[in-house]
């Protein structure tokens, strides 16, 4: 292969390597800010229980002191009730007294009504602690992994001048003006293969004896209508795999 369209296959490589790690580097906000959302879903669920919890425990205070009035009443009506000179008090003291205990019986009904809602409001609260920590484990790792990613990306950006200077040392800067000129116009790839005899860039058919050139690798051709530089890659003869 022609030196120089080897060093510009390697120059698009690293251009598009650095691109792609530039996008990482961009996107990796937005994705740990989705990590952290995931956090706040488990913690909003465990707020949520707890308000409960916390509604629950107000209630049951209200349902006590309701009981311990009617209590009150309870026992001032049987005081009453030694009290009572006729037939008809006695009957109305007695029918006082029936109200309170069913008034009692009802509102401890609802405290223990209450009491096993708790219980499990309880229980969801410790799976959605549990949930919560386990949430926690795999967002940190999975942070972490992201900024690993995020740093070898940023690395590979800033590495991005050395590595290009070193590519291009060689290259004639009327190849590299081309090349330039071509990847800031040609949406950042300037060299393509070639691919079942079309440029894999702008999916025109090659003119067969242009495609016979480039088959060669010997020279620097530019697609007739795309104007970038095209190769021949090794692997087109056989099935060609996904490019990368
Ligand atoms: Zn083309």
């Amino acid at each position: 292969m022609l030196p120089d369209l080897e060093r510009l296959i390697r120059l698009q490589e690293l251009e598009t390597a650095v691109s792609q790690a530039r996008r990482a580097v961009e996107a990796f906000p937005a994705r740990r800010d989705a990590l952290e959302a995931r956090l706040a879903e488990h913690t909003g669920r465990i707020e949520a229980v707890d308000r409960k919890l916390a509604e629950h425990k107000t209630a049951r205070r209200a349902l006590e002191k309701e009981v311990a009035a009617v209590q009150g009443r309870l026992t001032r009506f049987k005081e009453q009730s030694m009290a009572v000179k006729t037939n008809k008090e006695y009957h109305a003291v007695q029918s006082e007294i029936a109200g309170a205990d069913a008034e009692i019986q009802r509102l401890e009904d609802l405290i223990l009504e209450g009491m096993l809602e708790a219980d499990e409001l309880a229980d969801d609260l410790e799976k959605a602690r549990q949930a919560l920590a386990e949430e926690e484990a795999a967002v940190n790792e999975e942070r972490t992994r992201l900024e690993q990613e995020r740093d070898r990306h940023q690395g590979q950006v800033e590495r991005h001048a050395g590595d290009r200077a070193a590519l291009v040392a060689d290259l004639p800067p009327p190849h590299l003006a081309t090349f330039d000129t071509l990847i800031r116009g040609r949406k950042g790839i300037a060299v393509g293969a070639v691919r079942d005899g079309r440029c894999g860039s702008c999916q025109v058919r090659l003119r067969p004896q242009l495609y016979n050139e480039v088959r060669l690798n010997e020279g620097l051709i530019q697609c007739e209508s795309c104007q970038r530089i095209l190769y021949f890659p090794a692997e087109a003869d056989s099935p060609s795999p996904a490019p990368r």
